[in-house]
């Protein structure tokens, strides 16, 4: 996507609105609808659009309608799926801050579940940390205890192994969290097939608008409310709903959905700058290459530039592009799931996220390249690496 002379490629950040989800927003404000609560015509309306947004996310994540419910984005939802009684939490700590900071306020044990160097959990080292830590020695826990693993990587892109993982926890009683916000319409997702119990999916990294997304989440499972109030969205989560949003993410789902196979066709373009980005900087390091990832994601480190100096570069250059996670805000902060796959010091600082969507054209491609060599083919930096 080129607007006003810049070059947009952070989808994993957020993704720009998609033309059909900002029609159906409008749509839903301009018309004559209530609150979704109300039985008369007008609340009807309301409920209606909300009725269809469901059936559309349901369709994407391969769930049925009835088990999604809306929030107000996946941090919520994973915040909520987090703040059951759980007593032991098994999570890898590449996790997203969305997960990552609830574990760490639960009063839950966190068993930490180890990673490769790409990244992705040891599936043999977690079924010895799940036998290891079931209560009873049986085949049921004692305790409420709950997996959490994220379907795709917001920094990497790397997908993890995620029904193998559930297929063990289930087995043992172990209740399942998967965060899919970067996988969902990036690559097919099966809720049902794939075994979990919760999901947490987020709008606006579809192409629909922020502060939306759901909590899917299985029949059968037994989860208090933790936004209370109102009975809406069958006493689930309280709160008048948020109509014109909600439209907008059916809208996104639906359309993440027809184009789930041209997203897969965005691995050209990735391959494209990874491959003049190596020939460019032969130093340079596309992290987790060999790893099954998303088609749209490179992350790639410059041993001896900074990240953020680099993301700074990039911008006076007209494209927008991340350092590390960044996922919220212009943060700098070492990235922790780097860290968690082992890497130096010096790549950890200076990795870079490119990542494209549904408007990436080649010719945002030329303009990156073109910005890259300007910017990495000068002199390098002088930095100590403690
Ligand atoms: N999980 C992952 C992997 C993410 O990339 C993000 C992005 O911000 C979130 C969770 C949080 O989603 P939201 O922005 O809807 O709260």
């Amino acid at each position: 996507m080129t607007s006003t002379n810049r070059t947009y490629l952070d989808y994993n950040a957020t993704a720009p609105l998609r033309p059909e989800v900002r029609a159906a927003m409008l749509a839903a404000i301009d018309s004559d609808i209530g609150n979704a609560s109300s039985v008369h015509a007008h609340g009807r309306a309301a409920r209606a659009v909300i009725d269809q947004a469901r059936e559309q996310v349901g369709q994407l994540v391969g769930s049925k309608a009835t088990q999604v419910v809306f929030t107000s984005g996946a941090t919520e939802a994973a915040n909520w799926a987090l703040s059951a009684a759980w007593s032991t939490i098994y999570g890898a700590n590449i996790e997203h801050p969305a997960v990552m900071l609830p574990i760490k306020r639960s009063a839950a044990k966190h068993v930490v579940l180890p990673v490769d160097a790409n990244g992705v959990i040891d599936v043999v080292a977690a079924a010895k940390l799940f036998s290891e830590n079931i209560q009873t020695g049986g085949n049921k826990p004692a305790d409420k205890q709950l997996l959490v693993v994220q379907l795709a990587n917001n920094e990497t892109g790397v997908v993890q192994p995620v029904g193998q993982l559930a297929a063990l926890a289930r087995e043992l009683g172990i209740t399942v969290l998967t965060d899919a916000v970067q996988a969902v319409g990036k690559q097919f997702v099966d809720f049902t097939g794939l075994g979990v119990d919760m999901m947490m999916v987020s709008a606006h990294k579809l192409g629909g608008p922020s502060g939306v997304g759901a909590l899917v989440i299985r029949d059968g499972v037994d989860l208090l409310a933790l936004v209370t109030g109102g009975g809406q969205e069958r006493n689930r989560r309280g709160g008048t709903e948020n109509v014109s949003g909600i439209a907008g993410f059916g809208a996104a789902a639906e359309a993440a959905h027809r184009d789930l196979a041209k997203f897969a066709d965005l691995e050209m373009l990735r391959d494209r700058v990874e491959a003049f980005v190596s020939r460019a900087t032969p130093e340079a390091v596309v992290i987790a290459k060999d790893a099954r990832r998303l088609a749209n994601t490179s992350c790639l480190a410059v041993p001896g530039r900074r990240g953020e100096t680099s993301v700074i570069k990039f911008d006076l250059a007209g494209v927008s592009l991340s350092a590390g996670s960044a996922c919220s805000s212009g943060k700098t902060a070492r990235s922790e799931t780097l860290d968690a796959m082992g890497l130096n010091d010096e790549l950890a600082t200076s990795a870079l996220r490119v990542s494209l969507g549904w408007a990436t054209t080649q010719d945002d491609i030329a303009t990156f390249e073109q910005a890259w060599s300007s910017i990495m083919g000068g002199v390098r930096e002088v930095r100590n690496v403690a």
